[in-house]
């Protein structure tokens, strides 16, 4: 066997190509995989873009990944065999800090990810360290889940998680504000968690249009109107019970605030700019409305599972949600198509 590989290697802020590299060492107690299907991630477009704090340059990212097992490492005692299909979603654990220990992984103190501390699975191999087999998010790709699908189920657990912190449950009204790939998973976690009406906001209507087959009850193009009179029009006048911020604009956080329903449930999802990260939410309308503002990031592995069962049973349709399979030379049109706003997700076949 070659021991040299293909890899995306990114060499500076915006110039990265596909070329040849030596291929990963099986790593001692680790596994090496194939990799089957990696999915192109928001942060790694941020990451091409201008780098990571995590990582020095040159570097291959890629965290939503699926391979199969083809080199077991010496020493290695975990449950997978060679020929196995994995889903890789990248967070590493401690496994000792007080949240580990409470079994409150995403709150991990000492978390690590792999595509940061650990080459990513944009290239055809990828080395599975021992820590990330044992206290990581690796699963075996349900039986009768396409192993392309299975690669992005780590942006879902986000979503599972983000939604069982908020709640989410029977006749509740749903607002999402963003209709990107994490807004239509959002759409089908709050459906399978019982909401009765489910409510996409977003300020593109091309973007509006791709979440349509995830079945919206509503949509809203608030480039157009005003998306708080508008929500309260839609729930006679009572606001939504749960409201997603799944975007970067801060601008959508306040508005998230106006229109959640008395008692309502307030789930930032998505992060802001750290220079701009204080976007004046009136505090007033959490305290005489008796609201809950609650923050989600990442998420444990029984949200990884959880997420791989529900795109195995087609609660989460991730066929709808991979919009396009690229080979790994096509890098660069896959980068375009996702900034674009063309593609849902792009995932490449290396
Ligand atoms: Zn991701
Ligand atoms: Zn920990």
């Amino acid at each position: 066997m070659s021991n040299k590989m293909k890899a995306m290697v990114l060499d500076a802020p915006m110039q990265y190509s596909v070329k040849e590299v030596d291929k990963p060492a099986c790593p001692e107690r680790g596994l090496l995989v194939r990799v089957i299907a990696c999915g192109l991630c928001g942060s790694d477009l941020r990451t091409l873009k201008s780098g990571h704090k995590n990582i020095s340059l040159p570097w291959t990212t890629g965290h939503e990944v699926s391979g199969e097992v083809m080199e077991v490492g010496t020493g290695y005692r975990g449950q997978w065999k060679l020929g196995d299909i994995l889903a890789i979603a990248p967070v590493v654990y401690c496994g000792t800090c007080e949240f580990c220990v409470a079994g409150r992984y995403e709150l991990c103190d000492n978390s690590r990810e792999l595509a940061q501390h650990w080459k990513g699975g944009f290239a055809e191999y990828m080395a599975l360290p021992e820590e990330a087999l044992a206290l990581g998010t690796i699963q075996k790709v349900p039986e009768g889940l396409d192993p392309i699908i299975a690669a992005v189920a780590e942006p879902a657990s986000s979503c599972v998680n983000a939604q069982e912190k908020g709640q989410v449950g029977l006749g509740d009204t749903v607002v999402i504000i963003g209709s990107g790939p994490i807004g239509c998973i959002h759409i089908s976690i709050a459906r399978a968690r019982g909401a009765e009406k489910i409510i996409v906001a977003d300020v593109s209507e091309d973007r509006l249009k791709l979440c349509e087959p995830f079945g919206p009850d509503h949509t809203i193009d608030a480039s157009k109107v005003n998306l708080v009179e508008e929500v309260r029009r839609l729930t006679n006048g009572k606001g939504a019970d749960v409201v997603i911020t799944a975007n970067p604009a801060g601008q959508t956080q306040v508005q998230a605030v106006e229109m959640a329903k008395k008692g309502g449930r307030i789930l930032l999802f998505g992060g802001l700019p750290h220079d701009n990260s204080k976007p004046g939410i009136d505090t007033n309308l959490i305290h005489y409305r008796g609201l809950h503002l609650i923050g989600t990031t990442t998420f444990a592995p029984r949200h990884h599972l959880m997420a791989l069962s529900m795109m195995a049973s087609g609660r989460i349709p991730g066929e709808k949600l991979v919009t396009h399979v690229l080979p790994l030379e096509s890098f660069a049109e896959g980068v375009d198509l996702a900034v674009s706003g063309k593609a849902l997700k792009v995932v490449y076949k290396p």
